[in-house]
């Protein structure tokens, strides 16, 4: 486990409050996300706050996250900024993400001193050119930025394992509950073997972490508060069970059982009926991949066949709930509100109203 405070990016409230870290631009505005890592301002600013950090976890957290995400799809001034080419001279960095590995060069000899391990995200590090940081920097692969956002080209986390880092497996598909989660890519993930682990190279993924961020709007919070539940214990199964069950009905059961309880009929499948094991939601990502998993509740039947097995259903789970025979009342309530949603869904389409959520 290891506490997270995010820099250089994402430090908008930081800026907000102290506007001094803003880079110093004479021509145009400096950055509002992205903290100048050229001042000794700056330096001073995380030296203070990672030494409090270290001050209230106790040594059991013996990991520091420092974050380092996501600093060019946000912006940086380092290029235009006074200080930050200083710097950059000062340390013959040739590049800003020269610049931006000497900050966290900087961060590593600070923590290190402490007997804390660096560790920070991957998507700003060029592992294609053998990035001049310490191999003990403990790096979460979440996934390859996207063109424009960081480097692309040459970038794996096959290539993190090659040149010696540790990992914690992040991969975006399995573990971002924030509209990503793929649940068919979720059940056949294993973290020592997906995205791509090359033979002998297992133990160096050292875990992995589930992400679930603070939905953004209502939209993202519907489906957050969908897909969780089952994300965690699909998730921890896949972490720790050296025997994964099965991704198919055995893995829906098990699932069922372990959600509402030991009382339920022997086989029966709650997600079966509700078309997969992540909740249905109402909201599609626009574009690449997943999900909007309502999309397989009716299996192979027609919505007549539906419609009786959701009414089966709602009977079963609502009958257990309300002999108190749940282990989580609310849990099957959530199953119930979601099955009477599809009710509505196979209905309409029954009637020949083409309106799929
Ligand atoms: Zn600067």
């Amino acid at each position: 486990m290891s506490p997270e405070i995010n820099v250089p990016s994402h430090a908008e409230h930081v800026l907000e409050t102290y506007p001094e870290l803003r880079c110093t631009v004479e021509n145009g505005d400096a950055s509002e996300r992205t903290l100048c890592i050229g001042s000794d301002e700056t330096l001073e600013f995380v030296e203070t706050l990672f030494d409090e950090v270290v001050d209230r976890f106790p040594f059991s957290f013996d990991v520091v996250h420092v974050g380092g995400d996501d600093w060019e799809m946000h912006g940086h001034s380092w290029d235009e900024c006074a200080d930050c080419r200083e710097k950059m001279a000062e340390d013959g960095s040739e590049t800003v993400t020269e610049h931006f590995y000497a900050f966290v060069r900087h961060l590593h000899r600070f923590l290190d001193e402490r007997d804390r391990r660096t560790m920070m995200w991957n998507d700003q590090i060029d592992i294609s050119e053998s990035p001049d940081l310490p191999r003990d920097v403990l790096i979460q692969f979440w996934r390859v930025a996207a063109p424009g956002r960081g480097p692309v080209e040459g970038c794996s986390l096959e290539r993190f394992l090659e040149e010696g880092f540790d990992v914690v497996n992040s991969s975006v598909r399995a573990a971002f509950v924030r509209g990503w989660i793929s649940e068919e890519y979720l059940h056949g993930w294993a973290p020592r073997r997906r995205p791509t682990v090359p033979e002998g190279r297992e133990s160096q993924v050292r875990g992995g972490e589930l992400l679930a961020f603070e939905p953004s709007n209502e939209r993202r919070r519907d489906y957050f508060e969908r897909a969780l539940p089952s994300a965690i214990p699909i998730f921890a199964d896949r972490l720790w069970n050296p025997e994964p069950i099965d991704g198919g009905p055995a893995f829906g059961r098990t699932l069922t059982r372990h959600a509402l309880g030991p009382y339920v009929p022997n086989g029966f499948d709650a997600y079966r009926e509700l078309g997969g094991t992540i909740l249905p939601t109402n909201w599609k990502r626009s574009g690449q991949g997943p999900p909007a998993h309502a999309n397989n509740s009716l299996g192979d039947r027609t919505p007549r066949e539906a419609s009786a097995a959701y009414r089966a259903a709602i009977e079963s789970i609502s009958t257990l709930r309300d002999s108190d025979e749940t282990v989580y009342p609310e849990t099957a309530t959530a199953y119930v509100d979601c099955l009477e949603w599809l009710l509505e869904v196979a209905d309409r389409e029954r009637r020949g109203v083409l309106d799929r959520p």
